[in-house]
């Protein structure tokens, strides 16, 4: 391939990554938009969870509503936000089971 050819398609790609750059940008904003007024409607509704992860002590906000799968597994650290809480009215039951 010519030193032009081969120019003129670096010179290409250059502008894909740039548009795709600024594209990918576009998408992150809108959708971190889209995550504040959604969990700012849930906040005014009452309907957002506040647990303190016990591991790495780190906020978390949940939806709470009903037929929403919940997991719970910390989206900051990745381990169980109760665990070692043994608060819970359930927790205690089951040890009185053993
Ligand atoms: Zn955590």
């Amino acid at each position: 391939m010519s030193r032009k050819g081969y120019a003129e398609i670096k010179q290409q790609i250059d502008t894909i990554q740039t548009e795709f750059h600024g594209f990918g940008n576009a998408v992150a904003q809108d959708l971190m938009r889209l995550h504040h007024l959604l969990y700012t409607m849930l906040d005014n509704d009452g309907k957002l969870e506040r647990i303190v992860c016990h591991s790495c002590e780190q906020e978390v906000l949940r939806p709470k509503l009903d037929n929403l799968e919940q997991s719970d597994d910390c989206p900051n650290c990745g381990k169980d936000l109760y665990k070692g809480k043994q608060t819970s009215i359930e927790a205690w039951d089951n040890d009185e089971e053993e």
